[in-house]
């Protein structure tokens, strides 16, 4: 009789980062894990370039080695432009559940002086909550400044980190 479980955990890694530029038409504050913030700055991207749900994406990606964000919406893809993240993320959740996979939690972790995650941290679970249909409680949102220094201190950009964790039925073919 063989000991071997039949589930194993798997884990991911996320990073992302993203130019800040003054606000505009394009949008009027910054989009983060699937939130809005009212700022004086947004993020630049090709879509609403949501460092945390980019991040976030590719840590799911990573469970299952289904290569990164870029892979499945290439930057120079029009149909991505302006985007809403959350769709990336639901791909990525779509992809991890196609193999039998159980979300077990994610984490995030947001890099920068301004806007404050703080009062927008519930909002921010709630959406990715929603958007990987899992329960808020295996969902966290955890923010910190770089002490001023580097380009996320200078406030040029946001970085994000993640981390996702999902449970796989062994398959070793
Ligand atoms: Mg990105």
């Amino acid at each position: 009789m063989s000991m071997r479980p039949d589930w194993e955990a798997r884990t991911g890694l996320g990073y992302d980062v993203h130019r800040l530029v003054p606000v505009d038409g394009d949008s009027d504050g910054v989009w983060l894990c699937g939130h809005l913030i009212a700022h004086t700055h947004r993020l630049d991207g090709h879509s609403d370039a949501d460092v945390g749900l980019h991040a976030l994406t590719d840590a799911l990606l990573g469970t299952i080695g289904a290569g990164d964000i870029g892979t499945h919406f290439p930057p120079s893809d029009p149909q991505w432009k302006g985007a809403a993240s959350h769709q990336f993320l639901r791909h990525a959740a779509d992809l991890v559940r196609a193999r039998g996979g159980i979300i077990t939690n994610v984490d995030v972790t947001i890099i920068a002086e301004n806007p404050k995650v703080g009062p927008h941290r519930e909002a921010m679970i709630a959406a990715m909550s929603d958007a990987l249909g899992i329960a808020v409680s295996r969902v966290s949102v955890k923010a910190t400044t770089n002490e001023r220094m580097g380009f996320a201190g200078r406030e040029e950009g946001i970085a994000a980190m993640a981390v996702a964790t999902i449970m796989l039925k062994v398959n070793d073919e």
